[in-house]
């Protein structure tokens, strides 16, 4: 579409770890160039709104650090002596070291490690092919969605929900455990759209007052990880004031006597004392969401991110089965949408090869893998080398030490394909230069909304720069790994893709620009039954289905005390909560990002503050067993004493002592299908 002489309208979708999944328009201005971009109006979900940082993509595409040029280590690791090297060089140089390891120690010494810096399908995931057709270890991918989703399937049985629009026809709509101001801007959207045309209440659930709680109608505060016991106290409220919807339990549920049983003693009182909220607010909340039948419940990831993190989502999500709000339009409750799209994902991933013998590492387990922990590696080799894409370990895993370590390996070898020197790229032997998504073709599914979407190519690569899939198709030739997908373009396995999976070809896409892929009303409001056997919701969920760690799970809602609480040495509980502008790493390196970011700081409440004694702005030291870091001090009393938050994710080089965040954050996988515990941590703080 052109707009006017020079600049060409081209749609296209967000690829970035966000579950908007935003609609896009970019302007194509001439010498290859982006100019803005800008939200699709006419897309249901997006609705022309997008935020800040994407936005302002030209900065990203065409930053001047943008790596141009394949490189190779030339000092040693980490020194950034560098020299360019031609691609078939750089590749070559891949292969040698892969096919020399395998020799060695055979095919899993191979780890491809990859995650969500772009969530385009093909340019995401196929990595796994060659994976598969070669037999390197595996990616178990625990580092987000793990615990989050237990939680939720336990509950129903599956990937999806309510419409997330429909929050515009909700009188409230509880965001609970996501700042969504700062992380997905759309939901704020269309719960605003309810306030404004229905005078809809919105009630935010997070433990400190970020951005949306300070848009919120009501916010309750809670202690982090203590969710399951407001969700507790809620359904035991509406039990005891017959706000129960017992004709719903009845026909939809299972095992409501049990539950309505079980939560006598989870009183108002019982869950004030754990949350730190006040009876007062919790027995509120519960009214208002018994007498509110089109309340929408849209549960975020950063409630789960805790050792008790699937307990908690399940119990969230219980509320509405108890309450009944499923039956309503504008009620029931929203987490995902990971499976309404039906893939058929054998060429991309080409699971057509895939061996279920072979060891699968977990991802958040990065340290430990490397390092040599056998607990993870098991009866098989040391990882010797890597192949890197869409992630930036260094700075994002868990147990930073462990993994900075473990990248320091002389023996390691890591090939990092990446848009930016991030601190990964810092540490690898060979770089590839990789391009952003308007330099390639894609599609997209929206995890937090329900359109799939085309992402074709807007401008040429630049420099040097290749897609994902042509570096993954040039390795698999030179390892001989044989796979028809690797003769394919972006463009064929999109097409082939699709239809394979029921949906319209690649033409049709490109020409409608989206598919809206939601399922009926009553099935996405489970009104024909849950994806139990049994059809029902489960409020005592087989936790042995949904994971293979389950034991000591508790068999109902409750609040599992499993997370690192505060004590005498380590009197405050850590929360690393999203930056508005960043996202992850991913616009770390956008000049406007950083400056409105300013630094890391560590926000602490004026009452600890003055234990600590420290002010504003001043130097603290924070730790725990795990190592210790220096930071500045925000005082801010927008959340409970006794939990800091820090913002970020903030590389390592932004810190004092050049070691990020996640130092503190532990790497032991959560029950029951792993997950790092991101916002359960215990910390001292001293004056520096
Ligand atoms: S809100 Fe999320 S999906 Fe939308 S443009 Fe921003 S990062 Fe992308």
């Amino acid at each position: 579409m052109k707009s006017n002489d020079h600049t060409e309208i081209h749609p296209s979708a967000c690829p970035h770890d966000c579950p908007s999944t935003c609609a896009l328009e970019i302007e194509k201005l001439p010498n290859n160039k982006i100019g803005r971009v800008r939200g699709a109006a006419d897309n249901s979900y997006t609705a022309g709104v997008i935020c800040a940082k994407v936005a302002r993509y030209a900065e990203r595409t065409h930053h001047p650090d943008r790596l141009m040029h394949p490189l190779k280590r030339v000092g040693p690791k980490g020194s950034g002596e560098w020299e360019q090297i031609s691609w078939d060089e750089a590749l070559d140089k891949v292969a040698e070291e892969f096919l020399n390891r395998e020799a060695q120690f055979g095919p899993e010494t191979i780890w491809p490690y990859n995650y969500a810096g772009t969530m385009g399908l093909v340019q995401r995931d196929g990595i796994d092919r060659l994976r598969h057709v070669k037999k390197y270890s595996g990616q178990n991918s625990t580092i987000c969605i793990n615990l989050a989703w237990a939680g939720w399937k336990a509950g129903t049985g599956a990937y999806r929900g309510a419409d997330p629009t429909e929050m515009a026809k909700s009188d409230v709509v509880v965001i609970w455990g996501t700042n969504a101001v700062h992380t997905q801007i759309n939901v704020m959207t269309h719960a605003t759209r309810a306030r404004k045309e229905r005078g809809a209440k919105i009630i935010v659930i997070d433990p400190y007052k970020n951005a949306t709680a300070l848009s919120a109608d009501m916010h309750l505060m809670v202690r982090p990880g203590t969710d399951g016991a407001l969700a507790c106290a809620v359904m035991h409220v509406l039990f005891k004031e017959n706000m129960a919807d017992r004709a719903y339990l009845e026909k939809y549920t299972q095992d409501y006597q049990s539950l309505e049983e079980h939560l006598e003693t989870k009183t108002p009182k019982w869950a004030s004392e754990i949350t730190g909220l006040a009876v007062t607010e919790i027995l509120e909340f519960a009214r208002i969401v018994g007498k509110t039948k089109k309340t929408f419940f849209r549960l975020g990831y950063g409630f789960s991110r805790s050792r008790n993190g699937a307990v908690n989502m399940h119990a969230a999500l219980s509320i509405a089965a108890v309450s009944g709000a499923w039956q309503y339009e504008g009620g029931g409750a929203f987490h995902t949408n990971g499976q309404l799209y039906h893939w058929n994902k054998e060429l991309i991933e080409g699971l057509d090869t895939l061996d279920p013998t072979v060891r699968v590492l977990d991802q958040s387990r990065i340290g430990p893998v490397l390092t040599g922990d056998k607990k993870d590696l098991g009866d098989g080799p040391p990882v010797t080398a890597m192949i890197i894409q869409n992630t930036n370990p260094m700075d994002v895993a868990p147990d930073l030490a462990k993994v900075h370590e473990g990248f320091a390996r002389d023996d390691l070898f890591v090939c990092v394909h990446e848009q930016f020197m991030t601190e990964t790229a810092k540490m690898a032997d060979i770089i590839l230069p990789a391009t952003t998504f308007v330099e390639h073709d894609d599609i997209y599914q929206g995890g937090g909304q329900n359109h799939i979407m085309m992402g074709a190519k807007v401008i040429e690569p630049l420099g040097e720069c290749r897609s994902n899939h042509e570096v993954i198709t040039a390795l698999a030739k030179r390892l001989d790994a044989k796979h028809r997908g690797f003769g394919m373009t972006a463009m064929e396995i999109i097409d082939e893709t699709l239809r394979a999976s029921g949906w319209p070809d690649a033409k049709s896409l490109k020409s409608t620009k989206w598919i809206n892929a939601q399922v009926p009303f009553e099935q996405a409001h489970f009104l024909e039954g849950y994806d139990h056997a049994d059809g029902k919701f489960h409020f005592s969920p087989d936790w042995s289905l949904i994971g293979p760690d389950f034991s000591g799970m508790p068999s109902l809602p409750d609040h599992w005390d499993v997370i690192k609480k505060a004590d005498e040495d380590h009197p405050y509980r850590l929360v690393t909560a999203p930056a508005r502008n960043f996202l992850n790493t991913t616009f770390t390196a956008t000049p406007t990002s950083l400056k409105r970011e300013k630094r890391p700081t560590v926000m602490l409440h004026s009452v600890n503050a003055k234990t600590v004694g420290a002010e504003q702005g001043d130097l603290v030291r924070m730790g725990n067993a795990q190592g210790s870091l220096l930071i500045h001090v925000e005082l801010f009393d927008g959340l409970q004493p006794g939990t800091v938050i820090v913002e970020g994710i903030w590389p390592n080089n932004a810190f004092v002592e050049k070691v990020g965040i996640n130092l503190l954050v532990g790497s032991d996988a959560a029950k029951p299908n792993g997950g790092a515990a991101f916002h359960d941590s215990a910390v001292w703080i001293k004056r520096a």
